[in-house]
């Protein structure tokens, strides 16, 4: 079989301390999982069940990358999270099994339009281009669980040309990774290469072109993005 027009690469992330590389397949992100983040965007973080958004696979961005602000906002947001890497798939996968399903994480930046975002929800539209633009998805080397085992705890944190913004611990997660896969696979089938951004702790904020973003998850690693001018 032959294509119409030239088949499309592969999108994927790197993987530490290797020359091979992750294949994504789809990225989805947890919405609001961390009570001090849902109360800052006037939510109550009561315990209902986790929400989802997408964005494309070839929005993934790697560590070190400057991104051109993006258009049609004027309010560019950071959003450190643990990303959570499938490597075997399945649904209704059971909680007590779901850690099995993971081959390793990584750390990102889910990048949003937030005057787009904020815009989308007062008018009950979708949020798939406040999220899911080009390069929205910063997404550092993945490590291996079977090198670092399944983190439940640890400092997450981000910091805007070295002054801190986001200061959180994984262990704040309202639904921990081993649930959030529990549900997303009662939601969609989960095959290997899905990515899953497990959602940010409090202190969201702006991004302006010319800054410096880092983010550090104890134990699993550090990325660092530049925002560029207009693109
Ligand atoms: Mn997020």
């Amino acid at each position: 079989m032959s294509f119409v027009i030239p088949p499309m690469e592969t999108a994927s992330v790197a993987v530490s301390g290797s020359e091979d590389r992750f294949p994504v397949r789809r990225i989805f992100c947890v919405g609001r999982n961390y009570a001090a983040h849902a109360r800052e965007m006037g939510r109550d973080p009561d315990r209902e069940p986790p929400f989802f958004f997408t964005k494309p696979a070839d929005a993934v961005v790697d560590d070190g990358a400057t991104i051109p602000y993006p258009p049609q906002t004027e309010n560019l947001h950071y959003e450190a999270e643990l990303v959570v890497a499938i490597g075997a798939g399945g649904r209704d996968i059971a909680a007590d099994r779901a850690l099995e399903h993971v081959w390793g994480y990584g750390v990102g930046n889910d990048l949003t339009r937030r005057d787009m975002q904020n815009a989308a929800k007062e008018l009950r539209r979708p949020w798939d281009l406040s999220k899911g633009f080009d390069r929205s998805a910063v997404i550092g080397p993945l490590v291996p669980a079977s090198e670092i085992g399944h983190p439940s705890k640890g400092r997450i944190s981000l910091s805007v040309n070295g002054e801190m913004k986001q200061d959180g611990d994984l262990a704040e997660m309202i639904w921990p990774v081993q649930d959030v896969v529990a549900f997303l696979s009662q939601s969609v089938a989960l095959k290997p290469g899905d990515l899953i951004m497990t959602g940010t702790p409090a202190g969201v904020g702006a991004l302006v072109p010319g800054d410096r973003c880092d983010v550090v998850i104890e134990g699993v690693g550090e990325i660092t993005t530049l925002i560029g001018p207009r693109g």
